[in-house]
C-alpha cells in the first residue's frame, strides 16, 4: 500500500501564466504615472511628504492582513503577488497589519503572520526602509480626515436606529431614503462627533456617515458608515478611542498614507472601488492626501480542490479537533504547509503557473503538488527508508561481517557525492518486495528468482519463514559476491527487479506520518453535505519504519526523497536531537487522478 512506482517525477515545465496586473504596472511605469510622488520615509498625509525627496520606490504594494487568524494558501497567492511585483519593478511592498477593529486582534496572529511571510521568502525591508506598519497607528489621521469631511459637508452624524438605517438603505432595485438627520449643520455634526469621541454615547446610538447619494445604484455609495462608537479596549491604543473607523473608510486611507500605488485585493471588493475612489478624491481635494492616489485592482481569489480555505471552516476543524492544531500538516494553513515539508519555492512556482486574473476558478490541488514535487525532485537529497519492514536473511553472508555500499545523494547532482550505507547479513526490505506465489509479471523476490539489492549485490531468493498463522516473517536468500554495484562484476548477472533495503543491525527505527489529503472529495461540503462528512479517514497514518542510519542526524525541516516512496521532512515540532520523526510531504506520483481512489 505504500508504493509508488520507481519512475522519476514528471518534470514537464509548464510556462508561467498571464498576470494582468503586471500589464497595468508596466503601463503606469511607461507613463511615469507615479514618478513625481514624494516620500517622507514614513507614512503620512500630503503635508508630510510635500517637502520630501522623490520616492525611491518605483511602485508600492502592500499585504494587509487582519491579525485575526492564521494565513492560508490563498494568502500566499496574495503575498507572492504583492511582494513579487514590488521586487520585479523596483518597488517596495509593505506588510501592514490591519488592526483597526478593536475586538479581534491578537499578538499570536501577528507573530505567525510575520513568520509565514518571511518563510515565503518575502521581505518588507530593503533600500534602507522597514515597511512594517500597524493601521491603528493612523487613528489620529483618520479621525482628523473624518472631521475634515464633516467641515466640507461630506459627512454627517446619523442617529437612526440600525433597523431604520437598514430599511432606508433601499434595495438593489429601489433607491434608499434620506435620513432625517442628513441635513444637520457642520457645527452640529462636529459637536456630535467630538462627543462620540469623548465616550458620551453608548455603542450604536450614533454613527458617522459619508454624504454621497441615497439613490446611487451601487448600494455602497448610499451614505456608507465611516465611524462607529465602540467602547472597547484596543491592543495598541488602549482606551484612547471610543470611536473606530469602518474598514471601508480605513483601508483606502491606509493605502494613501503609505504611498501605495497599486492596492491589490480580491474580487469581492470590486463594488467598494467607487467608494474607495470617492473618499480619496475628497481628501486629496482638501489637500490632505498626495496625488496620484492609489489605484485599487481586484483579482480572483485562490480556490483549490480538496481543501477548505474559509476561516470559519478552518476554525471548526481545529476547535472540534478533526486535526491536531493550526499547524497540522494536513491543513492548508502556511504553518501547516511548513510542517508538512512543502517548500516556499514550490509555492512560488505554483503561483506563477496559476497566474492572476479576474476569472473565478477552481484550481486542481494536483497542480500544487506537482509544483512541490518539481522543486523537491531538484533539491531533496535521496535517502533509503523501508516503510513496511520484512526481514531478509542472506544465508551465505558471514555472520558478524559488514561492509559499506555507496549510494548517490542526488542522481541529478553528482556533485553532491555519495554516502556510505552499511550492509550486513540481515536486512530490512519492503513487505511488498517478496511474494511466495508471484503474481504475473512480478520481478522482485520469490523463491528461485534473482533481484538486485540496490547499491549492493544480486541475491537469489531461496525461501521464507512463516509464523503459526502462515504470515511470512523472514525471507531467505543467497548473494552473488562478484555482483557488487560499482565493481566490474556488477553487470555479470542481469536481473529485472531492484529493491531498496537497510541493514537491520544499523537501521534507525523511526515514527513516520504518512499524510494524505484531508478531504476525500474535490469539493468538500458541496451540495447540501456537511463538509466534515467528506473528511478522509486515512489522511494520517503513523507507522514505524526502518531508516538508513544517516537519517538519525536529520535536523528539523531537512527534506529528503525516500527512494520509491516520495518526499519526507523531519518534523519541526516533534523531532528530538538524534531522533527525528518524519512527515510525508507528497508521494512521488499523483494517485488521486486515478479512478480507484
Ligand atoms: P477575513 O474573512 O477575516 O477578512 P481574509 O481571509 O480576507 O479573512 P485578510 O486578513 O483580510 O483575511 O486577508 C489579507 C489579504 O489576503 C487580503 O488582501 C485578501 O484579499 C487576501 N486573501 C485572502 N484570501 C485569499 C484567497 N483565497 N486568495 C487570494 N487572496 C486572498
Ligand atoms: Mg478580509
Amino acid at each position: 500500500m505504500f508504493f509508488a512506482p520507481m519512475t522519476s517525477p514528471n518534470d514537464k515545465a509548464a510556462p508561467a501564466a498571464a498576470n494582468f496586473i503586471k500589464n497595468i504596472v508596466e503601463a503606469d511605469l511607461a507613463a511615469g504615472k507615479h514618478a513625481q510622488r514624494r516620500w517622507a520615509g514614513r507614512p503620512g498625509p500630503a503635508a508630510d511628504h510635500a517637502q520630501a525627496p522623490l520616492d525611491p520606490a518605483k511602485i508600492r504594494t502592500r499585504f494587509p492582513p487582519e491579525p485575526n487568524g492564521y494565513l492560508h494558501f490563498g494568502h500566499a497567492k496574495s503575498i507572492l503577488l504583492n511582494f513579487g511585483l514590488a521586487q520585479q519593478y523596483g518597488g517596495r511592498c509593505h506588510l501592514r497589519f490591519d488592526d483597526t477593529n478593536p475586538e479581534k486582534e491578537e499578538q499570536e496572529y501577528v507573530d505567525s503572520i510575520i513568520d509565514a511571510v518571511k518563510w515565503l521568502g518575502c521581505s518588507w525591508e530593503g533600500g534602507g526602509e522597514t515597511n512594517l506598519y500597524y493601521a491603528s497607528n493612523y487613528f489620529d489621521w483618520m479621525a482628523a480626515f473624518a472631521e475634515y469631511l464633516i467641515q466640507a459637508g461630506h459627512a454627517y452624524v446619523d442617529s437612526q436606529s440600525a433597523e431604520e438605517m437598514r430599511v432606508n438603505r433601499g434595495t438593489l432595485t429601489e433607491a434608499g431614503k434620506d435620513s432625517p438627520y442628513r441635513n444637520r449643520s457642520a457645527e452640529e455634526n462636529m459637536d456630535l462627533f467630538k462627543r462620540m469621541q469623548q465616550g458620551e454615547f453608548p455603542d450604536g446610538t450614533h454613527i458617522l456617515r459619508a454624504k454621497i447619494d441615497m439613490a446611487a445604484p451601487n448600494i455602497n455609495l448610499r451614505d456608507p458608515a465611516i465611524y462607529r462608537i465602540r467602547h472597547a479596549t484596543h491592543h495598541n491604543t488602549g482606551d484612547k478611542w471610543r470611536v473606530y473607523p469602518m474598514y471601508t473608510f480605513a483601508h483606502p486611507i491606509e493605502d494613501a498614507l503609505e504611498n501605495i500605488t497599486h492596492s491589490i485585493c480580491t474580487l469581492e471588493f470590486e463594488d467598494q472601488r467607487p467608494f474607495y475612489d470617492w473618499l480619496l478624491e475628497r481628501l486629496a481635494e482638501g489637500g490632505l492626501l498626495q496625488r496620484p492616489l492609489p489605484q485599487q485592482i481586484e483579482f480572483s481569489r485562490l480556490n483549490l480542490t480538496y481543501v477548505v480555505l474559509s476561516k470559519r471552516k478552518l476554525i471548526q476543524l481545529v476547535e472540534e479537533k478533526h486535526v491536531e492544531g493550526w499547524d497540522d500538516p494536513r491543513l492548508p494553513t502556511l504553518v501547516g504547509a511548513r510542517r508538512r515539508g512543502y517548500t516556499p519555492e514550490g509555492f512560488r512556482l505554483f503561483a506563477e503557473r496559476i497566474g492572476v486574473s479576474k476569472n473565478d476558478s477552481l484550481i486542481d490541488y494536483a497542480l500544487f503538488e506537482e509544483a512541490q514535487r518539481e522543486i523537491l525532485n531538484e533539491s531533496a537529497e535521496r535517502r533509503i527508508a523501508v516503510l513496511d519492514p520484512l526481514k531478509l536473511i542472506i544465508d551465505n553472508y558471514p555472520e558478524g561481517q559488514e561492509e559499506e555500499c555507496f549510494a548517490p545523494n542526488h542522481p541529478l547532482h553528482p556533485e553532491l557525492g555519495h554516502r556510505a550505507v552499511p550492509f550486513g547479513r540481515e536486512l530490512w526490505i519492503e513487505g511488498e518486495d517478496f511474494m511466495e506465489e508471484p503474481a504475473k509479471g512480478y520481478r522482485r523476490l520469490f523463491p528461485g528468482n534473482m533481484a538486485r539489492l540496490r547499491y549492493g549485490y544480486v541475491v537469489k531468493c531461496t525461501g521464507c519463514d512463516k509464523d503459526e498463522s502462515g504470515k511470512v516473517i523472514a525471507v531467505h536468500c543467497e548473494y552473488l559476491p562478484e555482483t557488487k554495484s560499482g565493481t566490474p562484476g556488477a553487470d555479470s548477472v542481469k536481473v529485472k527487479g531492484n529493491l531498496h533495503w537497510v541493514s537491520a543491525a544499523h537501521a534507525y527505527a523511526a515514527e513516520i506520518r504518512l499524510y494524505d489529503r484531508l478531504f476525500k472529495v474535490a469539493a468538500p461540503g458541496a451540495g447540501d453535505r456537511d463538509f466534515l462528512d467528506d473528511i478522509n479517514p486515512d489522511s494520517k497514518v503513523a507507522i514505524t519504519a526502518q531508516l538508513e542510519p544517516a537519517l538519525k542526524e536529520a535536523k528539523p525541516e531537512d527534506r529528503f526523497q525516500f527512494e520509491r516512496h516520495g518526499y519526507f521532512v523531519a518534523d519541526r515540532v516533534d523531532s528530538q536531537p538524534g531522533a527525528p520523526v518524519f512527515n510525508r510531504t507528497v508521494t512521488l506520483k499523483d494517485s488521486w487522478g486515478k479512478a480507484e481512489k
